[in-house]
């Protein structure tokens, strides 16, 4: 059903009106999780032609220094969320279309066979659930089925050691916290220490330079916002729905999901922001 409506939108010349109107002078981010290099040749094969690929660095830079000229028309920065260990496949892809991404990484999951709480299964509650509970008594019931933030599995879900070491020359890699929590269902001291370490682990354990920060699902408060400020990271990325610009708030930009499909209808529906802006229109509620 949505296969023919992402048709349907995506030759409705709508897409084509936002990256001319909409898209032209701002800065799109796009968030990925983990796509097979297929699917990522596909999608950057279309995305380097219909838009022009800058890195997170640049944008912040364009920012800092107020330079519109760094920010080329239709700009849009490609980042992955999480680590997980299909990245390391995406390598060639995006040395051959030269999109220079960011990779938001758990600092605590990487490097270890820890899993994502996010991808246990339980048999009662599905994830958007678990969200909603605070974040000590999500991992108690998850713990009831044999999950622990800390347990080393048998196979692994995130990326090597080896690997960010080796992708690192082609890659951006910055801080996705320490163990995904929702922030804002965390504690105090914790939503901080999940800020905070996330940078200062992938500084030494990986020699990397962090400077930005991507929300766990996107959920923040005005507390994540200052400590993020407090533990030096210049800029921090949501899943709010819209584009950025130089004046746009550094610690609350602006992401679209494009939801690692492999429909190609589906991925320029939502890399233009269409399908976003109707979402957002009926998630808005009437006065
Ligand atoms: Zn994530």
């Amino acid at each position: 059903m949505n296969k023919l409506l992402f048709k349907l939108l995506r030759y409705s010349g709508l897409p084509f009106l936002f990256r001319q109107l909409v898209q032209r002078n701002k800065v799109t981010i796009l968030m990925f999780h983990d796509i097979s290099a297929q699917t990522a040749d596909r999608s950057f094969r279309y995305l380097t032609q219909a838009y022009n690929l800058i890195s997170l660095d640049t944008y912040i830079r364009a920012c800092r220094t107020r330079n519109a000229a760094l920010i080329p028309p239709r700009a849009a920065v490609i980042t992955f969320d999480d680590g997980h260990k299909r990245n390391y496949e995406l390598v060639p892809v995006l040395e051959k279309y030269r999109v220079p991404a960011t990779i938001f990484l758990c600092s605590g999951i990487v490097g270890t066979n820890r899993h994502y709480w996010f991808t246990r299964k339980h048999p009662d509650l599905d994830s958007s659930e678990l969200k909603k509970v605070s974040n000590q008594e999500k991992l108690r019931i998850l713990s009831r089925t044999g999950f622990e933030v800390d347990k080393d599995f048998e196979t692994r879900q995130a990326l090597s050691k080896a690997e960010i070491e080796e992708m690192k020359k082609y890659i951006d890699f910055q801080a996705h916290t320490v163990f995904h929590p929702c922030l804002p269902t965390c504690g105090d001291e914790e939503s901080k220490m999940e800020i905070a370490l996330s940078k200062q682990m992938l500084e030494s354990d990986y020699a990397l330079h962090v400077h930005a920060l991507a929300y766990p699902n996107g959920d923040y408060g005005e507390r994540e916002v200052r400590f993020s400020r407090e533990a030096g990271y210049a800029c921090a990325v949501t899943v709010d729905y819209g584009f950025n610009t130089l004046d746009s708030d550094l610690f609350r930009l602006k992401r679209l999901s494009v939801n690692d499909t492999d429909n190609m209808d589906e991925l320029v529906v939502k890399a233009s922001g269409v399908w976003g802006f109707f979402k957002n229109m009926a998630a808005k509620p009437k006065k």
